[in-house]
């Protein structure tokens, strides 16, 4: 984590980064602060030394106690000290508690004339006690760091209000209370974002890179190099599930609550809801850190009654656009393998199935194809018409599928050829079946023609079987069953030749 790369998602204009870091309006890192960051840094830490200081500011002291007694933390017994905290929890979470609440003391009056406090601090709030459910839903171990680093997240709007005033307030106000708007915004206005500034202040004030970074890619998380990727997403995660907590009844929200959860830590929306149900009253046990007025925070009942309601009709219509598009993309699969003409499976079809069924043939189960031509169908069309010579092949194909059951399936390999496969099918049955073909073709397979009359059509059938042996290629396959048509048009039509390979006792036979 120490050494992440530092590649900006938007890249702030030296200018205004240089504007921001020195602003004497901005607060600097308070003294308790600066004072932990090197005490943890030394080669010897000293653990009494970090608890004397954190017990200096007496402030600090006690909100670290009541947050780490919070049913957030489900310490089995209740903390009563800082040297207790820091055996109990680890020297890495209380610092970095200590940090984010310094930090937050500090800021907590920052911002240009007029800045509106509350929602700013309601959302960090939010977002910092939800990034915290995920890091236990996500497993992630640097749930401390997400926490500090989603509460800090938006750190930024606070400098950018201080630093540029009214021209930030314009951008804020045209923004209509839309946290995405609002960044969108500042891009064409700053040609920076607060994801970027708030990192740099935060690495300027020596914070570790494991807080800044997930802060600098927290409006872009996919962007982020791979190491950060995980903790950029719960810092975002976390905007977004307060966003809806701030605006239960927009569906906006939600959608895009709804969508990342599910995307980045795979959630389901019954999850979703718990999730956004635990933040509020974890939100409600450390509000006062904040200085959130109790009221302002809502009653969590009607929150999460109109959140839910929301998200069940967001997942509802996700899961019905779901739906259709599988419908679609069937339709579409269905089209593509189908021959218009006669509504059998299509050449593009035959040719993966026979490669498939070819490929699983052995002597136990082998199996085996017809191959079939229309007798002297050119003269049927020249004589009928076209109009005929297609009602002809549909009836062919029709009486194709009434003869394949359930074990054959029918194709149109091109023209007036089709073929048919029959998985599982040996020699001695296929050639009873196309025997079977044959004789009904000639029988059954009749069209009105243009002056009423009965027309028939017959078929040439050229049946071949692969059992894993003889043939080496399914092209090979195909073309022996060709063969065998050939040899029944040789013949004189209307009849069946079967392919025997050479291998075997017995020739070409019919
Ligand atoms: P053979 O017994 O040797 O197979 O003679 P044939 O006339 O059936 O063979 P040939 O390959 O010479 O002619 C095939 C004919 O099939 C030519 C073409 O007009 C006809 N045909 C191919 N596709 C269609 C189609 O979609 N509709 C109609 N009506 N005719 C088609
Ligand atoms: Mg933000
Ligand atoms: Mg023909």
């Amino acid at each position: 984590m120490q050494e992440c790369v530092r590649s900006p998602v938007v890249a702030i204009q030296p200018e205004l980064l240089d504007q921001l870091l020195k602003s004497p309006r901005l607060p600097s890192i308070p003294a308790v602060a600066l004072k932990i960051i090197d005490l943890v840094q030394q080669d010897e830490v000293n653990m009494d030394e970090i608890a004397e200081t954190i017990r200096q500011d007496p402030a600090l002291a006690t909100k670290i106690l009541k947050t780490v007694n919070s049913s957030f933390y489900g310490q089995p017994k209740s903390i009563g000290s800082i040297s207790q905290a820091l055996v109990v929890l680890g020297l890495n979470s209380v610092k970095t508690l200590a940090l984010g609440f310094c930090l937050v003391g500090n800021l907590a009056k920052a911002g240009g004339d007029g800045f509106d406090h509350d929602p700013y601090w309601k959302r960090s709030l939010f977002a910092a006690a939800a990034a915290k459910q995920i890091c236990n839903h996500m497993v992630i171990v640097q749930a401390e760091e997400v926490f500090t680093a989603a509460l800090l997240q938006d750190v930024g709007i606070l400098a950018f209000s201080q630093v540029l005033g009214r021209k930030y307030a314009t951008i804020q106000r045209n923004s209509k209370g839309d946290h995405h708007t609002l960044v969108e915004l500042e891009r064409k206005e700053l040609q920076g974002d607060h994801a970027e500034a708030g990192a740099a202040l935060i690495e300027g004030w020596g914070l570790p890179p494991v807080i800044a970074e997930p802060i600098r890619y927290h409006e872009s998380p996919d962007d982020a190099p791979e190491n950060v990727i995980l903790l950029a997403r719960a810092v975002a995660a976390g905007g977004y599930i307060a966003d809806l907590l701030t605006r239960p009844d927009d569906v906006t929200a939600a959608e895009q609550c709804n969508q990342r959860l599910s995307a980045w830590f795979g959630m389901e929306p019954e999850q979703t809801e718990q999730l956004l149900s635990d933040t509020h009253l974890h939100a409600k046990e450390i509000q006062h850190l904040f200085a959130v007025p109790d009221e302002d925070l809502g009653s969590t009942d009607e929150i999460l009654r109109q959140a839910k309601e929301v998200l069940e009709r967001v997942s509802l219509s996700t899961a019905k656009q779901a739906d259709e598009l599988q419908r679609t993309n069937q339709q579409l699969e269905q089209q593509v393998n189908t021959d218009a003409l006669t509504g059998v499976s299509n050449r593009r079809r035959f040719d993966a199935d026979a490669a498939a069924c070819f490929a699983d043939a052995t002597l136990s189960r082998p199996m085996s194809i017809l191959f079939m031509d229309i007798d002297r169908f050119k003269e049927f069309n020249d004589t009928y018409g076209h109009a005929t010579g297609d009602l002809a092949l549909q009836a062919f194909a029709n009486a194709l599928l009434e003869a394949s059951g359930n074990v054959g399936t029918v194709y149109r390999y091109g023209g007036e050829e089709f073929a048919m496969l029959f998985p599982g099918v040996d020699r001695k049955a296929a050639t009873l079946i196309a025997e079977t073909i044959r004789e009904s073709v000639d029988r059954d397979v009749t069209v009105e023609g243009p002056e009423g009359q009965r027309l028939n059509v017959t078929v040439s059938i050229g049946v071949v079987t692969h059992d894993g042996q003889f043939f080496k290629r399914v092209d090979q396959f195909v073309k022996a069953a060709d063969r065998g048509v050939y040899s029944a048009k040789a013949a004189g039509r209307n009849c069946v030749r079967v392919f025997v390979p050479r291998t075997s006792e017995k020739s070409e036979a019919a």
